[in-house]
């Protein structure tokens, strides 16, 4: 059982000194609580007795620390103006009498960080984490046994990396004593950084490298990584730490509402707040600035916030943005028809491009149709993801006809967004719409606008259809106000900041792989079983997939449905007029392997199906 740490907190942490002032790093506050007793109080509840500090730079802001905890006992590296963190861990060699934890005093972790080394079996451990590209990192290199080989801050030192070192760190007593004998030897012995000398005896004695992919921490050496870590990471931790009971876990396959964490669910859970007042603007000020910078700059562009389901922010650019010309809709499926609807409910000029809903949009024809409109357009709509196929239609192909013929292009990305990378200068998208409870895997009930600002200002002068939905007033109140223009869904705003938290920590590009895996595993999965799907994998979104159901007489969706929802599994009814299909989403907090349960629970119904069990309930 280790019971000891080691703190190493001689540094003089130059890169941040302006904002430490007259304290040390590891004094910098969060909620008001040092660091450095964020990290002391995580220790004391892993169990850990005795804390050794290493200091140097300031070194009495530490001992005031030691009156105040009985564990803490400091350690003074006299020398610390010209030594590096070696030295003053070498300082420790006759004070430590048993295995530790070597921790950095300058690093934000979850705590769980500890109980990893501290349950591990091996005796000497490196907790190593994905790359973070947080600047000034330490990677590091394994070899195929997860021993470590090198670690260093240059990419050109390294054969392969494998992850980034934490700076927590499991050391044996007896691995300590003999990295101090074997350093003291060496020439530049002074200078050296601990990882320096943990790597130079690395050929004797096997220091085994954990992979801990989702461990959330930071160090902070600059005004960046304090940025990051008072906005990112330590809301991040502390969700994680809050979930007090988790709660039962559904996994939903429908198209949205998607599964979702439980730190998102308990992220509703907050003190009542007026929503007109000032901390409440930032956090839909955060909140808007961030969804911007998914898929664009915020220079350019905006996120207009309204509360809504995802069909009032596409209602909203219908209604707002067009003035006395016309618009193309593209239909390939049933979201491409609402639009047309909603064109049509509002009087809009407009001309309905149909394209089959299981194949590519069949760009010259499409280009054809434009050039055939009888009047002047100034808009073309199209869905990314058509949700009730699956379909992928190809926006970089429709942006760039859109450039040629001076159209500005609407998307109705809702079921692609946070999953699909989306560049909206790129693709040339001028108002993009989406919601809160997709794969941003937050709540229902925030629909939004990413608009270009130049074009969205444009549109101050049109006639206005519309109050509660109008893209420029809820815009222009928010510029001025930071509010929302009507009463805006409180606690769905908490969750959704929380979403994008999480989102951002696993990256879109990550998320994507992700169901990416799950839409390959339900893929080979339904195959296997006789069932087609209906698009085709080349145009397929890999977030959603239309089934063709079981050709037995006897079969009945709801039936299935209600097998599926007595296991803890939502699944889809189908939403193309003439074919019998159901629907699958692989979105949300789940991976494959919810999906191979999947799987295996519609291999034992089929089966059911086929022996026309029907008296026996499954
Ligand atoms: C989910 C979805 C919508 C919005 O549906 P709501 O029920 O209003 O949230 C719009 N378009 C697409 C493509 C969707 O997938």
């Amino acid at each position: 059982m280790i019971e000891t740490a080691v703190i190493l907190a001689a540094g003089m942490g130059s890169r941040i000194r302006e904002r430490t002032g007259y304290n040390p790093k590891g004094f910098l506050q969060l909620d008001e609580i040092p660091l450095i007793e964020h990290s002391i109080s995580k220790m004391l509840t892993a169990g850990i007795k005795k804390i050794f500090i290493g200091t140097g730079f300031m070194k009495e802001a530490y001992e005031k620390l030691a009156y105040k905890y009985e564990q803490i006992q400091c350690v003074y590296n006299p020398d610390f103006e010209t030594t590096g963190s070696m030295y003053t861990l070498y300082r420790l060699k006759d004070v430590i009498n048993e295995d530790f934890l070597l921790v950095e005093s300058d690093l934000i972790y979850e705590r769980s960080a500890l109980s990893i080394l501290m349950n591990h079996g091996y005796k000497d451990v490196i907790l190593s984490s994905k790359l973070t590209d947080s600047g000034d990192e330490v990677l590091i290199e394994i070899d195929e046994k997860h021993h470590l080989v090198n670690m260093s801050k240059a990419k050109a030192d390294l054969m392969n990396i494998s992850g980034e070192l934490v700076g927590i760190t499991k050391l044996s007593y007896s691995t300590f004593q003999k990295i101090c004998s074997h350093i003291e030897l060496l020439p530049n012995f002074h200078k050296m950084d601990y990882e320096n000398g943990i790597v130079a005896i690395a050929d004797q004695i096997p220091f085994y490298v954990h992979q801990e992919n989702d461990l959330v921490w930071c160090e902070v050496d600059d005004e960046g990584h304090w940025t990051r870590a008072v906005q990112f990471i330590y809301p991040l931790i502390k969700a994680r730490e809050n979930v007090l009971k988790s709660i039962n876990r559904t996994i939903l396959l429908n198209p949205g509402p998607a599964t979702t964490t439980d730190t998102v669910k308990y992220a509703q859970v907050v003190e009542d707040i007026c929503p007109r007042e000032e901390e409440f603007g930032r956090v839909m000020e955060f909140i808007s600035n961030e969804l911007t910078e998914f898929v664009g700059n915020l220079e350019e562009y905006t996120t207009v916030l309204f509360g809504g389901s995802g069909t009032a922010a596409v209602e909203s650019i219908l209604s707002s943005v067009i003035d006395d010309q016309a618009i193309l809709i593209i239909n390939n499926g049933a979201y491409g028809k609402r639009m047309c609807k909603i064109a049509d409910v509002y009087g809009l000029e407009f001309f309905e491009y149909a394209s089959p809903v299981d194949e590519a949009i069949d760009l010259s024809s499409l280009e054809q149709f434009i050039n055939n409109v009888p009047t002047k357009l100034s808009h073309l709509a199209v869905v990314h993801c058509e949700t009730s196929t699956g379909l992928l239609n190809n926006l970089e192909a429709v942006g760039e006809l859109c450039q040629k013929y001076k159209l500005s292009m609407i998307v109705d990305a809702m079921s692609s967004f946070a999953a699909i990378p989306i560049d909206m200068n790129k693709m040339n998208i001028s108002y993009l719409a989406a919601s809160s409870n997709k794969n941003l895997q937050g709540m229902a009930g925030v629909s939004f606008v990413i608009a270009d600002k130049a074009q969205l200002e444009k549109t101050k002068q049109y006639k206005q259809r519309n109050v509660y939905l109008n893209l420029f007033t809820q815009y222009h109140y928010f510029k001025l106000t930071n509010q929302m223009q009507f009463t805006p869904p409180v606690q769905t705003l908490y969750a959704l900041k929380q979403a994008i938290l999480e989102t951002k920590w696993e990256g879109i590009q990550s998320r994507y792989k992700r169901y990416t895996k799950s839409w390959e595993t339900l893929i080979e999965g339904v195959s296997r079983l006789g069932l087609k799907h209906l698009v085709d994998k080349n145009s397929h979104s890999r977030i959603i997939t239309s089934i063709i159901e079981p050709s037995q007489p006897t079969y009945d969706f709801n039936e299935m449905h209600d097998y599926f929802y007595r296991n803890g599994f939502t699944i889809y009814p189908g939403k193309v007029n003439t074919l019998q299909t159901f629907r699958i989403a692989n979105i949300g907090d789940i991976s494959y392997l919810d999906i191979e349960r999947f799987i295996r629970l519609l291999e034992r119904y089929l089966e059911w199906l086929r022996e026309g069990n029907k008296h026996e309930t499954i």
